[in-house]
């Protein structure tokens, strides 16, 4: 079972409604949305939940209003800036938002008015959609350590993909390369980077692939919305080029990327013998090709 990344380094690029594509592309594959931040895939997969698990992750205190003497000490003592005062009730409340779970709280309340119980961050989902089954989740704002929750989507996928003898795992990763990145590109087969041609985009591919080449992940790049500065494509060509990393595709900028997504369709789907889907049949083919994947090629859109 192989695992492809599709990752970005910028967010913005079209990572997702090139992973999406990919999808209808595919069989026996279990989708991952790694992007647990701001989860996207399910707006084109319509994914039906099958199952769902709070995630947990961390502490948070509460007051107990009963108990609390109103003294003010945690008020003062929370780093965090989490305890907000009543001023009208002269009572103290904990902003679960801003609360780091550090406990301070806890330990030097005179009154043990003040419980510490697990946080739940976020939720996990397996998901059913019309290509295959959909491991994603959802962050809760404040919710800490996306991290973890990255991890624990990969766990459930490969599980999933195990138990089903999947012949592999399509990750749609999260921008940046901060620890949802690192957390969803560990151990994966494959790289597709998506770029765009701006100095950013440029900035945040490279470094995206200097941290896939720190763990020896091969790694290739498609430039989308190239024409909208043909100048700047050429340089990242030749930066990518340089760098010993190989551009499989380039796409032109098309408002057909978003009138498919109105829709819910990917773009193989909304468009399915258009320049962007055949560009991106060919993208997938080569991305197959280069990591030997031919058996994983799909017969139903005739790409072998
Ligand atoms: S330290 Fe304890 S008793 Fe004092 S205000 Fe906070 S919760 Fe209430
Ligand atoms: S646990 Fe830490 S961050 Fe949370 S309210 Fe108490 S002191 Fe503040």
């Amino acid at each position: 079972m192989k695992q492809i990344i599709i990752a970005s380094g910028k967010g913005g690029t079209g990572k997702t409604s090139i992973s999406a594509a990919f999808a209808s592309l595919t069989q026996k594959a279990v989708f991952a949305d790694c992007d647990v931040d701001a989860s996207d895939l399910h707006l084109i997969l319509s994914p039906k939940i099958i199952e769902k698990e709070n995630f947990v992750c961390g502490k948070e205190a509460i007051i107990k209003p009963l108990e609390c003497s109103s003294c003010g000490l945690c008020y003062q003592l929370c780093r965090f800036e989490a305890i907000v005062p009543n001023t009208e009730s002269k009572s103290y409340a904990v902003s679960s938002i801003a609360c780091d779970g550090c406990g301070v709280c806890v330990q030097h309340c005179p009154e043990k008015a003040i419980d510490f119980i697990d946080k739940e961050s976020g939720m996990c989902f397996h998901s059913h959609t019309r290509f295959g089954p959909l491991i994603h989740a959802q962050l809760y704002p404040g919710g800490e350590n996306s991290g973890k929750l990255v991890s624990l989507v990969r766990k459930k996928a490969i599980e999933l993909a195990q138990a089903s003898n999947m012949d592999f795992i399509l990750i749609d990763g999260p921008p940046g390369i901060g620890c949802p990145v690192i957390a969803s590109l560990t151990s994966c087969d494959a790289l597709l980077a998506i770029v765009e041609p701006s100095l950013s985009s440029l900035h945040d591919a490279k470094r995206l692939l200097q941290l896939s080449k720190h763990f020896a992940i091969p790694s290739y790049v498609v430039i989308n919305k190239w024409d909208i500065s043909p100048k700047l494509t050429k340089i990242m060509e030749a930066e990518f080029q340089n760098m010993g990393i190989e551009v499989l595709g380039k796409l032109p900028y098309d408002l057909v990327f978003t009138k498919a997504m109105i829709k819910a369709q990917t773009i193989i789907e909304y468009d399915s013998t258009g320049e962007i889907s055949q560009t991106l049949r060919s993208i997938w083919k080569k991305l197959i090709h280069k990591n030997e994947y031919q058996p994983y090629l799909i017969k139903k859109e005739g790409i072998l």
